[in-house]
């Protein structure tokens, strides 16, 4: 596609082929009653896996058991259909995989095949690009999207689906270091590389952390694993357990302070049932969202400042097979923990250096590797995302509450630098963080698509895509 040819036109641009984008291919694709013409445009080799289910890792696991993670709010059981039909687990039957957590690899199948099925059932065509937009600007009716590879196409409606970018190494001196000294958690293929006999670094001890650790043990690994953390707060297991049985709702009209007061005397009272805690984190999970949109501005903030870290080891659990490697791992003096902050990283011999500064003062490790397990920006302008610096820096749209993700409104709908709405584009996602707080995982990620899908059908069927489309 070149700049001299009419850019191609499409009534739905989709931007971002991971999960959510994904879904709302299906979305579209499901609810559309006209031959419309959508584009999924993603610069990775197969739509519906981005970070999470690219992994063809056996050992890493779903953090939310199969039986909550369908694809469509209104069948709840579909992925565990997939599962039975596919045969994955035979001879268990559905309710014994409906509370596994399941290897993440399955839920790529099973997107893939559910973005099949919708294609091939729906008067809508779609068409998957292989490239990624670098610009969105707004000409008459329709959304310009200039392309990474060259060229641009025109689109009536589009689906903001980009996700949030790895944060780099957090060192001084960690562009210096040869790339096999400087591996991502997520680049499954330097793992594989590291010898096992190796000193590992491990920085970061989230739920990228534990992807790392489950794979280095089931690959034999001998060597010191150091993870190296401000807080040093693992991420706790699931276990078992019903919601716990107390009304949430009056949690939305306390401050943070009384919230927290409150969960702790639920945890503790669940403690006293011989009810396991997580049963508390269960029962206000529904009410994520309306948790953080009922704090004050400056609660949030408090939120971000001091809760967060706590927040995210209690919310963001891990399965309990993950967690026993963790534990075996540490008991056998393996896994040592860390609480520092990584300062610098150089190369030395052949291998790398690392400097901490501790609780009890500047610490030294050397190592085969530094694995950067540090998680998610959250910044967008932070992002290293050319379109979202283009959005940013045009002033069509502007960072969400406290600086995170993009603003947005109630629907999704991007807000610019002026305060407007444009309907015409609909995040969805991870760069609704600032607005919702709860805006990752599937059971929001499933609601999000179907909406901006429904809400982009109606201004779509029925018209023709080149219709009231200006030069430009
Ligand atoms: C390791 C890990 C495990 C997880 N496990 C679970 C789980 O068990 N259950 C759960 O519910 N959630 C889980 N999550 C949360 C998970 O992030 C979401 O479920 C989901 O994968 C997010 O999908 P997404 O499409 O919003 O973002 P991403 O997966 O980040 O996808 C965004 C896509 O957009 C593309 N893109 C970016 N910029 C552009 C551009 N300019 N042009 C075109 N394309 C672009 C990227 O290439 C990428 O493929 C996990 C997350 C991680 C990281």
């Amino acid at each position: 596609m070149s700049d001299a040819r009419t850019p191609e036109a499409f009534d739905a641009a989709i931007i971002g082929g991971g999960a959510a984008g994904v879904l709302a291919a299906i979305g579209l694709l499901r609810q559309a009653s006209a031959p419309l013409r959508i584009v999924l445009i993603e610069p990775g080799a197969e739509p519906g896996q981005g970070i999470a289910y690219a992994t063809r890792d056996p050992q890493h696991l779903l953090n939310v058991p199969a039986g909550k993670m369908s694809a469509f709010a209104d069948a709840p059981d579909d992925f565990v259909d997939f599962l039975v039909q596919a045969g994955a687990f035979s001879p268990l039957g559905r309710e014994s995989i409906a509370p596994r957590y399941v290897p993440r690899r399955l839920y790529a199948d099973y997107l893939h095949e559910r973005l099949g099925a919708a294609r091939g059932r729906s008067p809508a065509r779609l068409q998957l690009l292989r490239d990624r937009v670098v610009a969105l600007d707004k000409a008459g009716a329709a959304v310009v999207l200039t392309l990474q590879h060259g060229g641009r196409l025109h689109a009536r409606q589009v689906v903001l689906a980009v996700g949030n970018a790895p944060r780099p190494l957090p060192a001084r001196g960690a562009a210096t270091l040869e790339a096999r000294h400087r591996i991502d958690a997520w680049d499954s293929q330097a793992l594989a590389a590291i010898p096992a006999e190796a000193t590992v670094c491990i920085a970061g001890s989230g739920l990228s952390m534990a992807d790392v650790a489950v794979s280095l043990h089931a690959r034999g690994h001998r060597g010191p694993i150091h993870v190296v953390s401000r807080h040093a707060l693992l991420p706790l297991a699931h276990a078992e357990a019903a919601p716990a049985a107390f009304e949430p709702q009056p949690l939305l009209a306390m401050t943070l302070r009384q919230r927290m007061h409150a969960l702790r005397a639920h945890a503790a009272q669940a403690q006293r049932d011989g009810l396991p805690w997580q049963g508390v984190m269960e029962r206000i999970r529904p009410l994520g969202q309306a948790l953080w949109r009922s704090l004050s501005d400056a609660d949030q903030r408090r939120f971000l400042r001091h809760v967060v870290r706590y927040w995210d080891v209690h919310r963001h659990r891990i399965a309990a097979p993950v967690h026993e490697c963790l534990q075996l791992l540490q008991q056998r003096g393996q896994l040592h923990v860390h609480r520092a902050r990584l300062q610098a990283v150089s190369a030395a011999g052949d291998g790398v250096r690392l400097g901490l500064h501790g609780a009890c003062g500047p610490l030294r490790i050397d190592a085969h590797c530094v694995i950067n397990a540090t998680g998610v920006e959250m910044r967008a302008q932070a992002m290293r995302n050319p379109l979202l610096q283009q959005l940013l820096g045009s002033g069509a749209a502007v960072a969400g509450p406290h600086g995170i993700g993009l603003d947005t409104t109630d629907d999704g709908s991007l807000v610019d630098a002026g305060g407007n709405a444009d309907p015409r584009i609909r995040v969805i996602g991870s760069l609704r963080i600032g607005r919702l707080w709860e805006s990752l995982a599937i059971p929001e990620l499933r609601v999000q698509a179907r909406d901006a899908a429904a809400a982009a059908l109606p201004a779509l069927q029925g018209q023709d895509p080149g219709e009231g489309i200006g030069n430009s």
